[in-house]
């Protein structure tokens, strides 16, 4: 089956909610999404990403939301050749593997959508000046996938692709609601796993 865009989650309502949006995806609001939405949302660090997750019985909808520097190593509009080829090498990396993976590596992905906060936003051709300015200088990716995991028994571990793949990224806070509640858990280059009970 052809990997399609979700336009359920690319028209979520806001980049500050988007783990209610996410939520509600799932059986008719039930999970306390909410209160992730509130933590702290305007947050950009480098080296710390954030990646959320809802789950019921053997889906997953997710949705990562790191500064562009994660993962492309720059955060500018791509000048050169060799940054327009990462930054589409990236997008094709993020639209086809699955951010979270059970050891079988059963889950596969059925929508994904990915975003670089600002990528169209201005048009600066033809500008001199070659400073960043304050709207310009940071970036941020945001990237839903909904996966299809077989198997999901109670108390499955999970690894991230995300912490082999980019370097730059030092600390990936994974929060996840499912029917049995809610958790999370921080990942670090040495420490790549995280169970969840449900
Ligand atoms: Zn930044």
């Amino acid at each position: 089956m052809p990997i399609q865009t979700s336009t359920v989650l690319k028209s979520r309502a806001s980049r500050t909610q988007p783990f209610l949006a996410l939520g509600c995806l799932l059986a008719a609001c039930t999970l306390p999404a909410a209160t992730f939405a509130a933590d702290n949302p305007g947050a950009h660090e480098h080296g710390h990403a954030r990646l959320q997750l809802a789950i019921e019985k053997n889906s997953i909808d997710l949705m990562l939301t790191s500064p562009a520097y994660n993962l492309a190593g720059f955060e500018h509009e791509a000048r050169t050749n060799e940054e327009r080829n990462r930054l589409a090498e990236i997008k094709q990396w993020l639209n086809t593997t699955p951010l979270v993976n059970v050891d079988d590596a059963s889950c596969r992905i059925t929508a994904a959508a990915v975003e670089l906060g600002g990528e169209d936003t201005d048009d600066t051709h033809g500008h001199d000046h070659h400073g960043d300015d304050e709207k310009a200088s940071h970036r941020e990716y945001d990237v839903s996938q909904q996966l299809q995991c077989q198997g999901m028994g109670a108390n499955r571990e999970f690894r991230s692709a995300l912490m082999e793949k980019f370097e730059n990224l030092e600390e990936l806070t994974v929060e996840w609601v499912s029917q049995s509640g809610q958790g999370s858990a921080r990942l670090t280059p040495s420490n790549r796993a995280f169970t969840v009970s449900h």
